[in-house]
């Protein structure tokens, strides 16, 4: 979603100014910062720090802080900041020209952290010319009691499936190959936009329209997860297989602490019905290791969890207090050391399962959309398996952009290797 917000920045400010990777030409710098966790936070000092001279040798740079940070912390960042000028939150976006502009008039920081109300059409200037994120919907409606989303990124709101339809319509003419579709909780796109408009609706719509290009989705809440989405998936062929499905713990105590509305039987009901339906399914997750009240049985129960999922991989975390959460109230917060080791075991455990699950695609053909020209290895080319899975091959010709069929001939810790097939 950041990484979708920055294109949406840069697609803002793309009339008016040039866009460079370059820090030191840059006379406009935003850093776009994520409060999910504190580690992130942190991340945002230290990197604030590196900005002091670049400042100091041009006296024009104007510095930005987006994002969530920018939403939770507004005027307080440039009261305790000078280096920074301008902090907007994650709906104003759009107004940053505005905010530069009033800024160079009168010198004075410019803070907007306004929620705007309309949601259908911006501008975009996108990194890649083949994979497009296109956010269906914005916000969070539900409160897992650890997270600081719903506050930061404000109420559920969705895009009219019109202005979707024309977007991808238009991507797909330009030649982008595949579509990931965002959201903080897809599966309730439409909630609010009336005439009976679902995700599995919408996900029926984009597949007529994008020809032979992929179509993925992030990131679908277990529990809301329905079968009339399996059915979509199994049905739709530009769907694909592929789930991100946090199970975030696998001890019901804590599931319920964290506010998330399935049990573990409910979510391990909700995998066993997507791999009977679509056998060949990438499935991946969230964890958290560490929540407050994590007893040791907790913990084995997750462990447990992450053992019989088998996921492709997963996003492993300890918890991390975030401010005005009804979870950093709760009691029993878990000891550093005790959370580390507990997180150096689902991750030895997961790496094994990747690499295992990586293994049985040996001997496999797969189609492979390529990317591009290996960074390791420029001989060789690299592209993604429907579900999701890097694979590198050796080729003569440039096929990026175009799918081919790869044999599969060994896999590494993150990756598989094959040879093309004629
Ligand atoms: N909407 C998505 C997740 C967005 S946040 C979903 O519900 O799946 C991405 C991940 O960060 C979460 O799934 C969770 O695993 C992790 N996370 C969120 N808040 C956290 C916190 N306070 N401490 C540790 N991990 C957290
Ligand atoms: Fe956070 Fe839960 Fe919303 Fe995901 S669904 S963004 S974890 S509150």
């Amino acid at each position: 979603m950041n990484k979708s917000d920055s294109e949406w920045l840069a697609g803002t400010l793309a009339e008016e100014y040039d866009y460079t990777e370059d820090k030191t030409e840059a006379d406009f710098l935003v850093v776009n910062t994520c409060a999910v966790r504190d580690k992130a936070e942190q991340k945002f000092f230290s990197l604030l720090g590196r900005l002091r001279p670049l400042k100091a040798a041009n006296k024009n740079l104007v510095i930005g802080v987006a994002g969530c940070m920018a939403q939770e912390h507004g005027e307080a960042i440039v009261q305790s900041e000078p280096l920074v000028d301008i902090v907007f939150g994650t709906r104003a976006v759009d107004k940053a020209h505005i905010l530069l502009r009033k800024f160079e008039e009168t010198g004075r920081p410019q803070v907007d952290t306004a929620y705007g109300s309309d949601y259908d059409d911006f501008p975009v200037k996108r990194e890649s010319a083949l994979s497009a994120w296109v956010p269906i919907m914005r916000g969070c409606g539900n409160h897992c009691s650890y997270c600081i989303v719903p506050s930061t990124r404000g109420p559920e709101q969705s895009r009219p499936m019109e202005n979707l339809l024309n977007e991808v319509s238009g991507l797909i003419a330009q030649g982008y190959r595949e579509i990931t579709l965002l959201g903080q909780n897809v599966n309730s796109y439409g909630v609010g936009l009336g005439d009976g408009v679902d995700f599995p609706g919408l996900l029926r719509q984009m597949d007529s329209i994008v020809g032979d290009a992929r179509i993925r989705f992030v990131t679908s809440h277990p529990k809301d997860l329905s079968d009339s989405l399996i059915g979509a998936m199994t049905e739709l062929e530009r769907v694909c297989p592929a789930m991100h499905l946090p199970i975030q713990s696998g001890s019901d105590k804590i599931l319920k602490l964290m506010r998330r509305g399935y049990t573990a039987g409910r979510y391990f009901d909700r995998v066993e019905r997507l791999r009977e339906r679509i056998p060949d399914i990438s499935i991946t997750s969230d964890v958290i290791v560490g929540f407050p009240g994590e007893t040791d049985e907790d913990f084995e129960a997750t462990f447990r969890a992450v053992q019989t999922a088998r996921y492709d991989n997963i996003f492993l975390f300890k918890y991390s207090p975030r401010p005005n959460t009804p979870a950093a109230d709760l009691p029993g917060h878990i000891p550093g050391k005790l959370a580390q080791e507990r997180f150096d075991r689902v991750m030895i455990l997961q790496k094994e399962v990747t690499a295992k699950r990586l293994a049985d695609w040996i001997g496999r053909d797969v189609e492979v959309l390529v990317d591009g020209i290996s960074k390791r290895d420029t001989q060789r080319l690299c592209g993604r398996t429907p579900q999701n899975i890097v694979v590198n091959f050796g080729s003569r010709e440039d096929f990026t952009g175009r799918t081919v069929r790869v044999k599969i001939m060994r896999s590494g810790q993150f990756s598989l290797h094959g040879d093309i097939l004629p």
